[in-house]
């Protein structure tokens, strides 16, 4: 415990910094890639049209922000491997996490890749980068509107301290509760400047809305609900990542936004109950059953299918991408 009340996002950062260096994040929380082997193979299916589509650069960086177990990537190799060979040939895999106990654990799934600390690190030249539930993981900031003065909310001895502030820069939502993300829109600022100059493009999915989410920090802990404020590093914290002000963030760096379209509506353009079938013919029943229930959930127009969105950050002029287009 502290006594100096400490602004929420350099609480959540630190938080979240012990919790994923000491935790398997996994026995908290279930991530897509983690429900079903489809995910990945679907996603590094997409990156290989998308490549095709920007015309095969070669070399290629195929990178992930915050990977996990490295679940996705594994998935999406092994499929590029085979129906992708031209597109496995020119490409290198870059990790970007911060954990070493997650570092591990992908090096074992996913031994070829490169690990940086941040975005900074990836060499230069063309990216094709895919980041799922990342921005969500990165720290918040909350204000309030209190009798027509702007509060900012910090942390102090584990319950919640309210501060003068400033108005927040997007306090013109019209809302008395605002929560920004200045890591999320940096990182989506910096990624966007880098595919304007160096080609490419990202695959941001997420869950949130396309706007302010006002007050939506959670934390989940053994699979549950938690304070968000007790024993920091105990428990995983999120927040929505707010689609609208990533979108800004990429455009204010000349690069173009496609989406954002709901994760059910893009995984199923991309073919999921078609490889979902495939994968179930000539099981058992039940193995059957698992396969077609796993993609549902997924999709699940009142569950993740909806909860989740996908956006892609593009250079100027790319054509639609596949799951973006109708
Ligand atoms: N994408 C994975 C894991 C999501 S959990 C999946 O879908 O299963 C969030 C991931 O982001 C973890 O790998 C965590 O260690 C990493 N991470 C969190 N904050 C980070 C930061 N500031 N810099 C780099 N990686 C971070």
């Amino acid at each position: 415990m502290t006594n100096t009340a400490e602004r929420l996002d350099r609480f959540m950062a630190r938080a979240n910094a012990a919790y994923y260096a000491n935790h398997d994040p996994f026995a908290d929380f279930t991530t897509s890639p983690e429900i079903s082997q489809i995910f990945g193979e679907l996603i590094g299916a997409w990156a290989a049209v998308c490549w095709d589509m920007l015309g095969r650069p070669t070399p290629v960086l195929f990178a992930e922000a915050g990977p996990g177990r490295g679940t996705l990537m594994a998935d999406a190799t092994r499929v590029l491997a085979r129906v992708a060979p031209a597109f496995t040939e020119a490409m290198t895999v870059h990790f970007i996490e911060t954990s070493p106990r997650l570092r591990a654990e992908q090096a074992i799934r996913v031994p070829m890749a490169a690990w940086h600390d941040a975005l900074e690190g990836l060499p230069s030249g063309p990216v094709i980068l895919i980041a799922n539930e990342f921005l969500d993981a990165l720290p918040v900031r909350q204000f309030r509107l209190v009798a027509g003065r702007w509060v900012e909310r910090f942390v102090q001895d584990g319950a919640f301290v309210e501060r003068p502030a400033f108005p927040p820069e997007n306090a013109e939502d019209d809302r008395s509760e605002i929560e920004i993300n200045e890591a999320a829109d940096a990182f989506c600022a910096d990624l966007a400047a880098r595919i304007v100059t160096d080609g490419g493009l990202a695959l941001i999915l997420d869950y949130g809305r396309d706007g302010n989410a006002g007050n939506s920090l959670q934390a989940l802990r053994d699979g549950a609900p938690t304070d968000p404020l007790a024993e920091p590093g105990s428990a995983d914290l999120t927040a929505h990542v707010d689609f609208a002000a990533i979108a800004r963030a990429a455009r204010g760096q000349g690069a173009e936004v496609q989406g954002p379209v709901m994760q059910g509506v893009f995984l199923q353009r991309l073919g999921l109950f078609e490889r979902a079938e495939r994968l179930a013919r000539g099981r058992s029943e039940t193995e059957a059953a698992t396969v077609m229930g796993a993609a549902r959930r997924l999709a699940e127009p009142r569950g993740m299918g909806s909860l989740f969105v996908a956006l892609a950050i593009a250079a100027p002029g790319t054509p639609p991408l596949p799951g973006f287009a109708a």
